[in-house]
């Protein structure tokens, strides 16, 4: 067999399959044409001619059925082979509302060419139609459920059933509180509370995460002129002037109207940019990094915080450390939770301590559920933490009310009970 991994030539001529053979590759034309054809009776008769840009061969590796017709360079080719495993990955990750549509196509596409061959041969109208295989029932069924959920989700932000709720971000040390996350929250008619978990990556795969975001910021301009004001009315307690920090994902840095719309919302509401922190995580800046960088220097220059979250569970090429202006990092509660009996994740926690403060900028300590957890991280200069321990995330009434009673001195006599 070729070589996998290098342009393949194919001399005018040379039979590259035939019918009936089992499919391992398909085939992108780098240039030259291919010809499809069938074999009948001493005769050959022609399906397709493929040039240039096209890909051939494709079928017996969607389907792993084998190949439907035989392939012959008419001229001297040029081609790129691509492995049964590259396609089968690619299909894995996709949406199966995709994977199903291509499931489909592929099916009638077989019948049409069974039907060529036997020609004169109809379709058997009575014939019960086969059932489908356990892969394609399941993704029939992710499907279903992703399609029903993006209508939910549509149909809530119509509705106005998102609700954010917030979590405590405080100084450790003395306890102050610094700012809150926002966390969104689906109060769906039927089942209650829904958690993001649920519905966060449909919205992000379906492209409705934009309008999730659009929600969710003019949401925060809604509230945070309540927030600072509740703030002011206990400035001991409170760390400098409270910041709200919300959650964007890659689609959201890809649109080019993205920083306008925020800047556009602090203009309106006269909120500070500088009260204002965009959560990124390190895989949505790999995703495309380009887009994303432009959005984020565009957010920071007009004085926005951007945080990058989950830190250390993503591709880590810390290489955008360099390039963007972070002016945060969240540790992800994974180190947290094991710190105290993981050697190896507080020599990571510590690692990550030292390397921010070598870039001058603050550590977050997320998922901070433990007292001894709080204070071992005071005493190895993390400076700020986040956490059940501090407080669980909660509606707008129960945070003004956590911020105007908040006593920086006693942590533990704020933990709220589950939310
Ligand atoms: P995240 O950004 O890492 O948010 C922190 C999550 O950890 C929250 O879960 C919070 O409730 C939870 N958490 C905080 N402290 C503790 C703790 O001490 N122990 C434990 N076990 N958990 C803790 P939540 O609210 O369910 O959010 C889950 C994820 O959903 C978030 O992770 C974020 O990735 C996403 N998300 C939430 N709101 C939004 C939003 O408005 N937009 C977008 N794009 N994503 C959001
Ligand atoms: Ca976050
Ligand atoms: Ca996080």
């Amino acid at each position: 067999m070729h070589d996998p991994y290098a342009h393949i030539t194919l001399p005018a001529g040379t039979i590259l399959f035939e019918e009936g053979e089992p499919g391992a590759y398909a085939y992108l034309i780098t240039s030259g044409r291919i010809e499809i054809f069938l074999r009948r009776d001493g005769r050959e008769i022609p399906l397709a001619v493929r040039g240039a840009g096209e890909i051939f061969g494709e079928m017996a590796i969607l389907d792993s059925d084998p190949r439907s017709a035989s392939a012959r360079a008419l001229e001297d080719c040029l081609l790129v082979p691509v492995s049964e495993a590259q396609i089968r990955h690619r299909l894995s990750e996709t949406d199966p509302i995709l994977r199903l549509c291509l499931g489909v196509v592929m099916a009638r596409y077989r019948e049409t060419a069974s039907l060529l061959k036997e020609k004169g041969v109809v379709a058997r109208r009575d014939a019960p139609p086969a059932g489908p295989s356990p892969s394609a029932q399941a993704d029939f069924d992710a499907a279903i459920s992703a399609v029903v959920l993006e209508r939910e989700l549509r149909r809530a932000l119509d509705r106005r059933e998102f609700e954010l709720f917030f979590q405590p971000i405080v100084r450790l040390g003395g306890e102050q509180l610094a700012g809150f996350e926002a966390l969104i929250r689906w109060r769906h008619p039927e089942r209650g509370l829904v958690p993001p978990a649920a519905f966060i990556p449909v919205a992000e795969e379906s492209g409705l995460i934009v309008d999730v975001t659009d929600w969710v910021v003019a949401e925060v301009g809604r509230v945070m002129p309540e927030i600072m004001l509740a703030g002011l009315q206990n400035v001991a307690a409170v760390d400098g002037s409270l910041f709200v920090s919300v959650n964007v994902s890659g689609h959201d840095l890809a649109r080019a109207s993205f920083p306008g719309m925020i800047c556009e919302m602090l203009r309106t509401t006269g909120i500070a940019p500088g009260s204002l922190k965009l959560e990124i995580t390190e895989s949505t800046l790999m995703r495309d990094p380009g887009s994303a960088a432009d959005a984020l220097t565009l957010c920071r220059a007009s004085g926005m915080g951007i945080a990058i979250d989950d830190f250390g569970t993503g591709y880590s090429s810390l290489s955008y450390l360099s390039t963007l202006p972070i002016t945060t990092l969240k540790v992800d509660r994974a180190f947290v939770r094991a710190m105290l009996s993981e050697p190896r994740d507080r020599k990571i926690v510590q690692t990550i301590l030292r390397l921010a403060d070598e870039i001058g900028i603050p550590v977050v300590a997320e998922g901070i559920e433990e007292r001894e957890e709080a204070v071992a991280l005071a005493a190895m200069g993390c400076a700020y933490g986040q956490g059940y321990l501090f407080g669980r995330p909660v509606p707008l009434p129960e945070t003004l009310a956590l911020i105007r009673s908040w006593n920086g001195m006693e942590p533990v006599a704020h933990r709220l009970p589950a939310a």
